[in-house]
């Protein structure tokens, strides 16, 4: 700024000095010219006044001319013919009744013109004056004006021109420095003034113009100061909302770079935040779900991609989305982790094909032995009774199987709590063994009952459910002559309801896995002994729904044990 502040100055001094050189120069040649006319018209009057047209003309002008130092005199006779002349032979001289300063002398009596005389060959300044006896008596003198004088004046123009340019850049800088430091010391604060940390003090600076724009520019600052706090309050609230959500989040370019990228996203992508602003090969290293994002960018569409992330499935969507919603084209990414979704649907369609694999075997056992009663092929009543039997047989089984089903989705729909009352488990006891003594005598069951009250506030059904379960197992995998032993206490704040039985332990590898639906040890005895393969999966789930644990030992010195902790709820 300093140096086109100089240069400017410079320029300006320059033309001005020329502009102002030039129209003097016109204005002084004017004046030069002007004074000479008014020299020679006063000469020639006192010529006029003192000419004798009687004597000699030739001779009067040489003596006129001598008088009045430099100046040529002419006397010219009323018809225009030169009669004398003090510089030239005026018998050589032409008739001079066409030159301009006589044709004025004679409209007017005095004239002046400025030309270049034909006779000298130089620029010369005329003034006339008729005498009275009609003759014109002129005086000339050559006037060498400034133009003429310019180039013996061109070195010391030069010289003025040289000092005066030092002079006004010395001048300049001075000017510029007190001009231009408030300046730079504004500019100098700018940076903190636009970040917000300071304001500019327009009392500081010493132009009114500068004062002023300090202090719009305090107002301008404080303005944005407030806008970007405005802006990065939604971006902190953004950011606070797609942080908390469990869903993965990425918004990205066209050309795959990260826009956006929530923490969920993150972690399942194994990145972390700084990854924003860079390409999506950076923050994701699997090649299927950046071929996805290329595929809907490509295809300007909405795919789907399930991927097995550190052990869970994740589901993306990559949603395209094109420059007609008034943005830049985009994708958005969203990530959800579908595994439990996945397993239930699994589980789902397992337990369907279980239930009906098992509830084909009885119905084909229902229908063969009902077609043979009623065809024609002959039937002893013997085996009329046994079909009759098996027919009964399979249609309790059938019964039992359906009621666990039933109970079962009855859970998987969440409808487990319905209609809580406090329940006394020692009571649910009593009304359980009631029901299982024929069974338990059949067998010489030996059944200890050791329990206390212990009244939770849950659905009574259910709570049957988990006891009833446990107690028949525990009568049905016994052996000849074992015993049972129950025992329900409070231990700590929980209920605790322990049932052991003898007979074959359940082997290790199929402890874990007894709790699942339809999952039986051995298959023939649990079919057998009337089992569905779902009870202990409706324990499980009930002691779950309750906020309690169902766990099991087993071994062939022990016995088989079920111990179910119930936290005392409040009722
Ligand atoms: P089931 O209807 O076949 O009894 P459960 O879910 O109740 O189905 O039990 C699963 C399997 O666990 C049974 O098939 C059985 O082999 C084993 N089991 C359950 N309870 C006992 C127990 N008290 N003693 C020994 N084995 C048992």
């Amino acid at each position: 700024m300093k140096k086109s502040l100089m240069k400017g100055f410079v320029l300006i001094l320059s033309v001005a000095l020329a502009v102002f050189g030039i129209i003097s120069a016109f204005a002084f040649n004017s004046q030069l010219i002007y004074d000479t006319k008014q020299e020679l018209m006063s000469d020639a009057s006192m010529i006029a006044a003192d000419f004798d047209p009687s004597k000699d003309a030739d001779e009067q002008s040489d003596k006129f001319s001598a008088a009045a130092e430099n100046v040529r005199i002419t006397i010219i006779a009323p018809d225009g013919t030169v009669l004398g002349d003090s510089l030239a032979d005026y018998r050589t001289m032409e008739n001079h009744l066409d030159r301009e300063e006589i044709i004025q002398a004679e409209a007017s009596g005095r004239g002046s013109s400025v030309r270049s005389s034909e006779t000298v060959g130089k620029k010369m300044v005329y003034s006339a004056v008729r005498t009275p006896d009609g003759y014109y008596i002129r005086a000339t003198k050559e006037v060498s004006g400034v133009f003429e004088q310019f180039f013996s004046v061109v070195p010391g123009m030069i010289f003025a021109l040289i000092v005066s340019l030092l002079l006004a850049a010395y001048l300049v800088n001075r000017f510029s420095k007190s001009f231009l430091n408030p300046i730079s010391e504004m500019n100098d604060s700018l940076i903190a003034v636009v970040d917000g940390e300071k304001l500019l003090r327009p009392e500081d600076y010493r132009y009114e113009e500068l004062e002023n724009m300090a202090a719009k520019i305090n107002v301008i600052s404080s303005r944005i100061s407030k806008y970007i706090s405005g802006i990065q309050q939604e971006k902190d609230k953004l950011n606070y909302f797609l942080d908390n959500v469990s869903e993965g989040f990425l918004l990205l370019d066209e050309k795959l770079y990260i826009l956006l990228i929530n923490s969920a996203a993150c972690s399942y992508l194994g990145c972390d935040k700084s990854a924003t602003g860079s390409h999506l090969l950076v923050a994701a290293r699997n090649y299927d779900f950046i071929r996805c994002a290329e595929k809907a960018v490509e295809k300007k569409d909405k795919l789907f991609l399930d991927l097995e992330m550190g052990g869970r499935t994740i589901e993306s969507a990559f949603t395209y989305v094109g420059e007609e919603s008034g943005f830049a084209a985009a994708l958005i990414v969203t990530m959800t982790d579908v595994t439990e979704n996945r397993k239930a649907v699994k589980m789902r369609r397992e337990f369907f094909s279980n239930a009906s694999h098992e509830l084909k075997t009885p119905i084909t056992s229902i229908k063969g032995s009902a077609e043979l009663l009623c065809s024609d092929l002959p039937v002893s009543d013997e085996q009329r009774k046994e079909l009759l039997k098996r027919i009964a047989l399979e249609s309790e089984r059938m019964s039992l199987l359906i009621n666990d089903i039933i109970m079962i989705s009855r859970m998987e729909s969440g409808d487990l709590a319905g209609d809580r009352e406090n329940t006394d488990i020692s009571e649910v006891i009593s009304e359980c063994l009631n029901e299982v003594v024929p069974m338990a005598e059949q067998e010489s069951l030996k059944i200890n009952v050791s329990t206390v009250p212990a009244v939770i506030y849950a659905n009574r059904k259910d709570i049957r459910g988990l006891v009833s379960n446990l107690i028949v197992n525990a009568i049905k995998y016994n052996r000849q002559g074992g015993s049972v032993d129950i025992s329900l206490e409070r231990q700590n704040g929980e209920i605790v309801l322990r049932i052991r039985n003898d007979g074959d332990p359940i082997p290790p590898e199929h402890q874990r896995r007894v709790f699942e639906r339809f999952y039986r040890v051995d298959s023939g005895r649990s079919k057998a002994v009337g089992g569905t393969g779902l009870g202990l999966s409706i324990v499980k789930h009930v002691a779950d729904s309750l906020g309690g644990t169902v766990s099991l030992e087993s071994s062939a010195e022990k016995g088989t044990a079920f111990t179910v902790r119930l936290p005392v709820s409040d009722t």
